[in-house]
């Protein structure tokens, strides 16, 4: 049992480290049990980060060290009704992250971000600009889901995103795009209308984030576009921007994304 003072030196070193990019401090890969206590629902998810990872692969160990501090969280009052925590799934490496609200009924049920009839649209979305979803990395501004599918609180937000900025930053995609206006107004700091804050690309340098600033840019949330098909349209130029920036050649045929 370590005394209060050893807890808050060893806090303190690792932090140290973490700083320097080293996430690791096992001289062998610790079991699951020795990590995160083996509710069935963390074991899962820490299993498949562990099968995503080789052992050379820096960012996916800092994505399980910062899945492996949020625990079985219970920061804020959405920890009440979820089933799963959604982490977050793709690309450790991905140049191209989107980041929606928050887990609907089916990503609480399995644990993963977007992949109801919504997710299935992103899918088609992200199809549409010439990449398959294991090549992005999917997250949402908060990791529990909200009762009623409601918008989560600002705190709320503030106490989730933390761990958000700490994905974006081991990722360090060179765009990013905020899939509705509660991602948007969270990321940039901006209270206003999708209208105005779509069409554009802002610098976005998440807290503690030392590197260059990144591409951000903003689009209709996939469950929108299931409400009004109409803005597939105004989706698709937004994506094209994102494309325009990462340099991926347009596909021959235009497409905008569809549901089916
Ligand atoms: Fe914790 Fe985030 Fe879930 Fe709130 S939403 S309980 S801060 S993981």
């Amino acid at each position: 049992m370590l005394t209060p003072e050893a807890r808050s030196a060893l806090a303190e070193r690792v932090a140290f480290y973490r700083e320097l990019g080293i996430h690791d401090f096992y001289q062998q890969e610790p079991s699951v049990e020795t990590r995160l206590a083996p509710t069935p629902t963390a074991e899962k998810e820490l299993l498949i980060l562990q099968d995503e990872a080789s052992p050379s692969d820096d960012n996916a160990g800092a994505l399980q060290a910062i899945r492996f501090d949020i625990g079985e969280c219970t920061r804020c009052r959405l920890h009440k009704g979820r089933t799963n925590l959604v982490f977050g799934v793709g690309d450790p490496h991905a140049e191209l992250m989107f980041i929606g609200e928050g887990p609907g009924a089916d990503e609480d049920a399995q644990g993963l971000p977007f992949v109801g009839r919504a997710g299935q649209l992103l899918n088609n979305m992200i199809a549409a600009m010439g990449l398959r979803r294991e090549d992005v990395y999917i997250a949402n501004i908060v990791k529990c889901r909200p009762p009623q599918n409601r918008t989560p609180e600002k705190d709320e937000c503030d106490t989730c995103s933390p761990f958000l900025m700490r994905q974006i930053s081991v990722i360090r995609p060179k765009a990013i795009v905020a899939l509705g206006a509660t991602a948007a107004k969270n990321l940039l700091g901006l209270n206003d209308s999708m209208g105005n804050l779509r069409g554009r690309s802002y610098e976005f340098t998440p807290s503690g984030y030392r590197g260059e600033p990144i591409s951000l840019f903003v689009t209709y949330h996939p469950a929108f576009l299931l409400r009004d098909p109409r803005q597939k349209k105004e989706t698709w130029k937004d994506l094209q921007l994102v494309m325009r920036h990462l340099g991926l050649r347009p596909p021959e045929k235009p497409a905008q994304p569809s549901e089916a």
